[in-house]
Order: C-alpha cells, then structure tokens, then sequence
C-alpha cells in the first residue's frame, strides 16, 4: 500500500499549482474582469454561472452553489478521493508525490504496479476478442447472434470469448511471475494455495468494463455453460471500484449528453442490446445498489436518469435502495425517474420485441419520483384515515428532508400535502422561517461557522479566509486559543496559519483544514458573498477582534471574582483585576 502524502506537501503543492490552469484544462474558461467564468461543470446551464478566482484560488458557481479549491475541484468533476486529487495536481505540475512510509513503498513502485496490472488487463482484452473471432468460438458467437447482436456491436463494446478450460489465459499470458502477479492482482488468474494459478473467466462472453476515462479497468464474463454465476465481475482491484464506475458509461457518454437523460439498467447485456437497437444512453452498475458516487459521476452528463428496473419485487427493491441514494444529489433541475419492465422482460428482451421507438414511448411515461416515492408508501397505509395520512407525512418526512432545498423538493411537498393533507413544509426552502429557524439552532448550537445565519466570530473567519491578509491586523492572537467561545479556537488556528505563511491563499488555508470537522463550514464561508466594501469588512473585523478581547476580559474578570469568593487573591491577581476593571470602564 501507499504510504500517506506528507501534510506540508500537500500545502506546498496547492500553493504552487494554479486552479485556473487545473480548470480550464478541463472546462475551458474565459476572463471577466479579475474572474474567469464558464458554463458550469455540474449543472446544466446556457449562460455561465460558474466564476474561477485566481486570487483566492477558488471556484464557485450562483447557479447550482458548487464551490471549493483546486484539489475540491478534481475531486468533484473526475470523482477523485483526496488522494488522488492530489496526484493528479502535482501529475499536472510535475512534480513527484513523496509518501510517508517505512518500508520502501514509494510513488515510483505504486505507479509501476498500476501501469503492470493495466497491462495485464489491456494483453487480456486482446486475448479474448482474439478468441471470439477463432473457429472454436462457434458457440459464443451463436450466442451474440441468437441474442440477435450484430459484429459492429460486438466490436463497439470490444466483447470477447474466454474459451473453457482453467488455463487458457494462463497459458497465452501468464509466461513469467511477474506476469502471473499482475495477472493475480488485475483479477485475471486465481493463485491457489498450493502456489498454483487458474483462469478466473472460463466459458463466457467477456464484456471489458472502463472507467468514464475509457481506462480498461474490469471485465463481466457471462456465461455460456450452466455454472451457477450467469454473471462474474473481475474483484475489486487498485484500478476497479464497483460502486464508482458505470458499464457503458465511457461509449455512452457524448449520447447521454445529447438525448438529455440516461438509463440506469441491470445488466452489461442489456446495455449493448439497447445500444444495438438505437438506445446508446444506458449504463449499467455493476452487481450492486446503484451508489450515490455513481449518480453524481452520471448526473455530470445529464440531469435526467431513469432507473430502469425489472418489475418484480427485486427490481423494485433495487429500484427503492437506487432512490435513496440519489436523493441526496438531486440539486437544482435535476431529477430522477422510475421504469419498471413488464413481468418476464428485461431492457434486452423488450427492446428486441418493441425496438427503440417501444422502448423510448415507455421512457417518456416512466413514474415520476414523487409518483414512486409517495406511491410506495401509500401502499403501507390505509388512505382513508386521517391518522394514517399523519403517518404517510411522517413516513415521507425522512426522504423528502435529504433532497437539497429547491424546485424538487418544493413540488414533492406539495404532492404529498395533496395526497395527505399534511403540510410538513416547515423542513422546506422558505426564506424567511429559514433563516428564523437557524437563529434558534445558532443560539442552541456551539458550532458558529456551521450556521447559516452568521455569528459575528464566522462572519470573521469569511473576512479572514477570503482576505488573508487581514491577519496582519490583531496584535495579539494567543487568547482566542483558549476563549471559551465557539469558533475563537477556528479562528486562532486559520491566524495563526495566515501569520506563519504570510503569502497563503484562501484555496490553500481550505486545503490545510482538509479531513477536519471546519472544513465544509470554512468551504461554505469561502463561498459566501457579502458585498461589503473592503473597508466595511477591516472595520467589522477589527470590531469582532475587540468584542472578543472584551469577552476575554470579562470571563477573567469573572474568574477572579469567583476565586476571591472563595478564597483570597495573590496580590499578583488582586492587581490584574483592578487593570482589568479599569480597562473594562
Ligand atoms: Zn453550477
């Protein structure tokens, strides 16, 4: 394993790279005035909303609210962990990533396995659709006929032929131990006990899996005797995570675009059969629920996905765990839809029997979410008592609260009040109660910068992280250290890091509180538009710096009062209470 990228690195890099090359390396962007501007990556929009700030080395967008740093960035748009954003930061700048490590795992040997094991996958592939195109493979090419799968097809999604027997590939590739160690590790060979190896794939049609970057990645074999796994995926390996990547996803992905939804079916063989009938947007998981990582990766292409599930009662659970997870994504227009197949038909099936026009005619009437979501759970009550219409409310309650505020949610509860009589909008994007009601949860909660309603202290720390050099202003910094009010801590610590590095920008100062508790809190305050002028914010930052001295004044004057009731003062004490008392007049 890879050893932990040292922290001053990582500061050290985001201080060098520069978020508006890392962007519009991808999303290519234009000037305006001191920003840069371009259509937003995440959401779909026709006029830009998405603003690059070279001084603060940050991104936000007025549309859909996305925001953060360059490293923030990657790990959104490419669906990148920390990590690898990382990597691929100092990849772009040219720099090697050192890793803390003790026994000799460095970058340099992670990277040379990863490029083996890539290998091994690519040498694989070519292997099985060799196979396919041999006289032997008379089966399996029955197979994709009889499935009435055409040669483009088959060549479009590079299927291939793994022939029976347990060391064929072994055999054809598997010539040195490095070799059967990459071929171990990419998935491909089985190592047994005794040292031996076998094929993992025998007998089945291969379907090679690549991430949304087009990196081969995985193969699903399906297959063509009577074993008892109809389907097999390649295991989780360094390059291939099930519930990140998407079948079809990387050919689809200019058609989901341009049909303006995507299709989330079951299995890779319904993806090519809809594809060979016209359908090309669909994408499949691969042998698991469909993960909120895969939705978000998806909804970068669209803003429609329709779960396409069979309909029977798995199809409806999978369908069900699908809708739980995308309700969390679903921000600004985007949305999700239900279609269940009839009884014994799958996306293959029908689509052969009614073609893509059937299948489409189908889409279009597919269930809306709150027709699915309230549907199933009126199911589960008796709908003409009132005492169970509370309960609906109550049941829904839960599901509706985790779509982001907006249009959506707003149209949900209004379904719902319809349906049940119960308005429970007191959770929903109102203004005005809002802002009263995070009041209340300021007051109640210590937690300042994690509040929509801004306490002074999170106010300061805005000022701060947009305008560093604001840290120049207070003399003394060391009591907010240990102030016990919310957020002095916060504020000390981002000082004291501004004052240590005099020339740090806000997207760094981010990054440093990366994997702590502020960071999304500081991230919201980064993003937060004050329209103040530069002088209101010195002066308002000023004033907070001396109301909380004030604080630190009156909570030492109370200490000593407190002491010299119950016991007596050292002279040492009784003289800096007078001071104090004579300052705080
Ligand atoms: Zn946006």
């Amino acid at each position: 394993m890879a050893g932990r990228i040292p922290r001053h690195f990582i500061d050290d890099l985001i201080q060098r790279v520069d978020i508006v090359d890392v962007i519009d390396a991808r999303v290519p962007l234009k000037k305006a005035g001191k920003e840069y501007t371009a259509c937003c990556p995440f959401h779909n929009e026709k006029t830009p909303s998405f603003t690059v700030s070279p001084a603060k080395q940050f991104y936000h967008c007025f549309g859909c609210g996305a925001h953060g740093t360059a490293v923030g960035f990657l790990m959104e748009y490419e669906n990148l962990s920390f990590p690898e954003a990382v990597e691929a930061l100092a990849d772009q700048a040219g720099i090697p990533v050192p890793r803390e490590t003790g026994d000799g795992a460095s970058a340099f040997q992670q990277k040379q396995d990863t490029a083996s094991l890539a290998q091994a996958l690519t040498e694989s592939d070519r292997y099985f659709r060799e196979q396919l195109r041999k006289a032997s493979a008379g089966e399996a090419v029955e197979y994709l006929k009889n499935r009435g799968l055409d040669g483009k097809t088959a060549a479009d999604f590079s299927l291939g032929y793994a022939p029976p027997g347990w060391d064929n590939l072994l055999k054809h590739l598997g010539t040195t131990p490095q070799k059967r160690e990459a071929l171990v590790k990419s998935g491909m060979l089985i190592e047994k006990d005794n040292g031996d190896f076998y094929d993992r794939f025998r007998h089945r049609i291969m379907f090679p899996i690549h991430n949304y970057r087009g990196q081969l990645v995985a193969f699903g074999g399906r297959t063509l005797g009577d074993d008892k796994a109809k389907y097999l995926n390649s295991p989780e390996t360094p390059l291939f995570h099930k519930g990140r990547d998407l079948y079809g996803l990387y050919i689809g992905r200019n058609d989901i675009k341009e049909a303006g939804h995507a299709v989330i079916v079951e299995g890779y063989m319904d993806v090519v059969s809809l594809a060979q009938f016209g359908v090309r947007y669909a994408v499949a998981t691969l042998g698991t629920a469909t993960t909120q990582q895969q939705l978000e990766r998806l909804f970068r292409f669209t803003d429609e996905i329709v779960f396409c599930f069979d309909g029977d009662n798995a199809g409806r659970k999978a369908a069900w765990r699908g809708l739980e997870n995308a309700l969390p994504a679903l921000k600004g227009t985007r949305q999700i839809r239900f279609l269940f197949m009839p009884e014994g038909e799958d996306p293959d099936t029908l689509v052969r029997k009614e073609g893509a026009d059937g299948f489409e005619a189908r889409l279009r009437k597919a269930e809306s979410l709150g027709d699915f979501l309230l549907g199933n759970l009126s199911k589960q009550v008796d709908m003409t008592r009132l005492d169970e219409k509370v309960r609906l409310a109550e049941m829904a309650r839960p599901h509706i609260e985790k779509i982001p505020d907006g249009a959506l949610k707003n149209m949900l509860l209004d379904q719902l009040y319809k349906l049940s009589g119960q308005d429970i909008s007191g959770l929903a994007a109102k203004p005005v109660a809002d802002a009263n009601r995070r009041g209340r949860d300021a007051a109640a909660n210590p937690s300042p910068a994690a509040q929509g309603a801004k306490s002074k202290i999170a106010r300061a720390l805005g000022f701060l992280l947009q305008n560093p050099q604001l840290a120049s202003i207070p003399e003394d910094i060391e009591f907010l250290s240990d102030l016990p009010v919310p957020g002095a801590q916060l504020l000390h610590d981002v000082l004291q890091l501004v004052r240590d590095q005099p020339t740090i920008h806000t997207g760094a100062i981010l990054e440093h509180f990366h994997g702590t508790r502020d960071y999304k809190a500081l991230s919201s305050l980064v993003a937060w538009q004050h329209y103040l002028s530069e002088n209101d914010v010195n002066t308002e930052f000023q004033a907070v710096l001396d109301d909380l001295d004030k604080q630190r004044r009156r909570i030492h004057i109370q200490q000593l009062l407190d002491k010299a009731q119950s016991s007596r003062l050292t002279p040492d004490e009784q003289r800096l209470l007078n001071q104090l008392l004579t300052v705080e007049k």
